[in-house]
């Protein structure tokens, strides 16, 4: 296999450059590893939620939604165990200054490197100086109420998992659902991270696309078979090439107190093999301790044969931010086409945060009206861009760098014949086509079955 062209560094400038993501607070001198969405970043990662959305709830009929609050009762993070154990052991380097953490440096996690001596791993370098592996609390405190002093204490929330779990009565009662069935949500987790970094791949502030499914006790074991398998696939047919992706299995030594089982989605990051999303079998834990603590029963009571249990969840848990970087790594390319190099990011359609552009190849002739003419029928319909300045070649590597599937060229013959030029990104072909037709050639063309051209 050729090795890939991409690096971390290639994907920051090309995020940057093309207005995807910055670097948040640039204008104050940056807040460290914290970052905002351009246009294009929104587009894309919009696409890749709703990608999500579409596999837990359009394509299936056992899952709802659910948007619960950032801010909940303290009491919360008491029941979840995140108040007493949500840490992280830290490792400082008493030469350096960096902190690292205590089980990324036990399993020499890949990119983790000595600041004075990058060949080496943290410690291991001649002048290394490391202290014993401390705790810290990763959840962000602040106080509800006017006065600072007397308001009550509140967490952000660091995952919206236990969103999910106060409002199982609710939902079971609303929804008309009975397990196995799963309430999914996305939104934002804040996390103290100490050691932030790899741009969106870990900041303190992020989004997570998490669904929590409930079964009954004995058919926990199969359900976490079948989400594995589906989370796996999941990437893969939005054009992740499987050899980047691999599952693996947490060793019992490396499980959640709460977890019988984890699995983690892999994927090889510029950095190495990272953990995309994680997919747990949490067995009762959430629910039991909720009941404890809020005195609420939350249990099934199943009314034809009278039983009643407390469900076991399945959690399958991404990061919208880092399959948003998964996707863009996977999809960057540099290819030379007629002795020039061209940057391309080759993503499936429906992540393309740009499904189509409309460039009239000169800006007289009533070319430029008849681009802003076709711009105007396709606009409703999917996500177009009309861009009638510079060169054409410009324009196309312009395209081809935020990953427009579809560019439309309006020329003179367009004018003649009411034919325009579609030239499809990744192959680089050109058709003519009627402009008529140019809205059910498009959408056609754009809902058939894609693969990534990077696939062997
Ligand atoms: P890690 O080991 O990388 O810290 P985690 O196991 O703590 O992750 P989970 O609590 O399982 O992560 O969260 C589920 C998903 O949320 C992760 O797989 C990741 O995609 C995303 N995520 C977690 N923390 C962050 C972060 N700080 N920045 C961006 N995404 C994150």
């Amino acid at each position: 296999m050729p090795e890939d062209a991409v690096t971390m560094d290639k994907i920051v400038a090309l995020c940057k450059r093309r207005g995807f993501i910055f670097a948040s607070s640039e204008i104050y001198g940056g807040i460290g590893s914290t970052y905002d969405y351009g246009h294009y970043g929104v587009l894309l990662k919009t696409n890749v939620k709703n990608e999500w959305w579409r596999s837990m709830l359009s394509e299936r009929d056992d899952i709802v939604a659910l948007d619960s609050a950032i801010l909940q009762h303290p009491r919360v993070w008491e029941a979840s165990g995140h108040l007493a154990g949500f840490t992280d052991p830290m490792v400082d380097c008493r030469t350096c200054k960096e902190r690292f953490r205590a089980d990324h440096l036990a399993e020499r996690a890949p990119g983790l490197a000595c600041p004075r001596k990058p060949s080496k791993p943290p410690g291991e370098g001649p002048d290394c100086d490391l202290t014993a592996a401390r705790d810290f609390n990763l959840m962000f405190k602040t106080t509800v109420g006017p006065v600072e002093e007397t308001g009550s204490v509140a967490y952000l929330r660091p995952e919206t998992a236990q969103g999910i779990f106060i409002n199982f009565k609710n939902v079971l009662q609303f929804s008309r659902k009975k397990p196995p069935f799963g309430i999914a949500q996305v939104g934002k987790s804040f996390r103290n991270e100490i050691t932030p970094g790899n741009f969106v791949f870990r900041t303190r502030e992020f989004e997570q696309m998490e669904m929590e499914f409930f079964v009954p006790p004995d058919e926990a074991p199969a359900w976490y078979e079948t989400w594995k398998a589906e989370r796996f696939d999941w990437y893969q047919r939005l054009g992740i090439r499987p050899e980047k992706l691999r599952l693996r299995e947490h060793g019992a030594g490396e499980l959640s107190h709460y977890s019988s089982a984890t699995a983690d989605v892999e994927y090889r990051f510029p950095i190495g093999w990272s953990e995309l999303e994680g997919v747990a079998n949490r067995g009762d834990f959430d629910l039991t301790q909720h009941a404890l603590f809020s005195g609420e029963k939350l249990e099934y009571y199943d009314q034809p044969t009278g039983e009643r249990y407390v469900p076991h969840v399945i959690e399958p848990a991404a990061g919208a931010d880092r399959a948003t970087l998964a996707f863009l790594a996977d999809a960057y390319d540099e290819e030379t086409v007629e002795g020039e190099l061209r940057t391309v990011l080759k993503l499936h359609p429906r992540l393309a945060p740009v499904k189509v552009a409309v460039l009239p190849l000169v800006r007289k002739d009533g070319q430029p009206e008849m681009a802003r003419e076709l711009f105007a029928a396709l606009r409703g319909t999917m996500q177009s861009e009309l861009d009638e300045g510079g060169s054409i070649g410009k324009r196309y590597r312009r395209q081809d760098e935020i990953g427009t599937p579809y560019c439309v060229t309006v020329d003179h013959q367009s004018i003649e014949d009411r034919t325009v030029t579609v030239r499809e990104r990744d192959s680089l072909t050109q058709e003519r086509v009627a402009a008529d037709a140019l809205l059910g050639h498009l959408v056609a063309r754009l809902s058939a079955p894609w693969r990534s051209p990077k696939l062997a």
